[in-house]
């Protein structure tokens, strides 16, 4: 058995074992997730049918903690399928999906996922045009969970620290004034990313997050998420075979998507010398 399959084996053990009923769910709600096996999300076996075709075919997936995972793939490989089926958008028709060993994610709605710490950032920026930098970063912490705003109400210098934090880190340091509308398309995703951040996910999903950006917008997202790893989770979708360079670092695992499941894992440069990978996605 391979390392992976073993760990895959314990992280499935782990769930097994932590199957809550109805009445224990909420208190396991309330505990928020349990990352001691140090699994993020496990994806196991997950099939989703349109029509009868499988958009998602038995796709396995273990994101450990602090993980920065990047998946790449030809379109209509599943990619932001399987994102849907984490967050709560797509319900599968078999399978499992857990957050830390104990939170079946599969029971619960959209905004409770996002409640509960998985923060999705779509392809296309959706920030308020006609607010400032700094009125979107606070309104991404009130929109959010109403006792940790009441929280944050009472620790006013903690919570602008923490803007002050994020502006700094997303690159809007000077912009923080600045309408949003007026920043340019990078710029807007960075921001979104930081109105994420506000809200302290564990688990930060990003579809395609530099498609339209310049080269050097690029460079600074994954010095970005770079700088994320480790204190969150990260699953990356991509295509920009630059970008994922940069995020691996040469060591790090990719995963190749392919009709809805995974065609192939590992080092960047060991998916791209895959006949099959190259004969689906990359071409020669
Ligand atoms: P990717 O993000 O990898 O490009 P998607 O997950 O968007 O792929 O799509 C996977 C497949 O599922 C595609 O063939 C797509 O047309 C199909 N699909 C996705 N969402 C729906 C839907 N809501 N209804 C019907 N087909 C869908
Ligand atoms: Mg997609």
């Amino acid at each position: 058995m391979t390392p992976d399959l073993m760990a895959q084996g314990a992280a499935r053990l782990a769930t097994q074992a932590a199957k809550p009923t109805a009445s224990t769910r909420g208190a396991l709600l309330q505990a928020g997730p349990d990352f001691r096996n140090g699994v993020a999300l496990y994806v196991e076996d997950i099939s989703v049918s349109f029509d009868g075709f499988k958009a998602l075919n038995k796709l396995n997936l273990t994101i450990n903690v602090g993980e920065l995972r990047c998946i790449i793939g030809p379109n209509g490989a599943g990619k932001t399928t399987m994102m849907d089926v984490i967050t709560g958008k797509t319900r599968p028709d078999v399978g499992k999906v857990f957050f830390g060993s104990t939170i079946d994610l599969l029971m619960l709605k959209e905004p409770q996922i996002a409640q509960i710490g998985v923060g999705r950032k779509f392809q296309k920026p959706t920030v308020y045009e006609q607010l400032s930098v700094v009125e979107n970063l606070e309104l991404a912490l009130k929109a959010d969970r109403r006792v940790r705003a009441a929280l944050f109400a009472k620790l006013t210098g903690e919570q602008h620290d923490r803007l002050n934090e994020i502006l700094t880190l997303i690159h809007l340091k000077d912009e923080g004034e600045r309408t949003a509308g007026l920043l340019s398309h990078g710029q807007k995703q960075w921001l979104e990313i930081g109105m994420l951040l506000m809200q302290d996910p564990k688990l930060l999903l990003l579809d395609e997050p530099v498609a339209g950006m310049t080269d050097e917008e690029t460079e600074r997202t994954a010095e970005l998420f770079l700088s994320l790893e480790g204190q969150h989770s990260l699953v990356v979708v991509e295509h920009d075979m630059k970008f994922v360079d940069q995020l691996t670092e040469g060591r790090k695992t990719v995963t190749v998507l392919h009709e809805g499941s995974v065609l192939a894992e590992g080092k960047l440069a060991e998916v791209q010398a895959n006949e099959k990978v190259i004969e689906v996605y990359l071409g020669r």
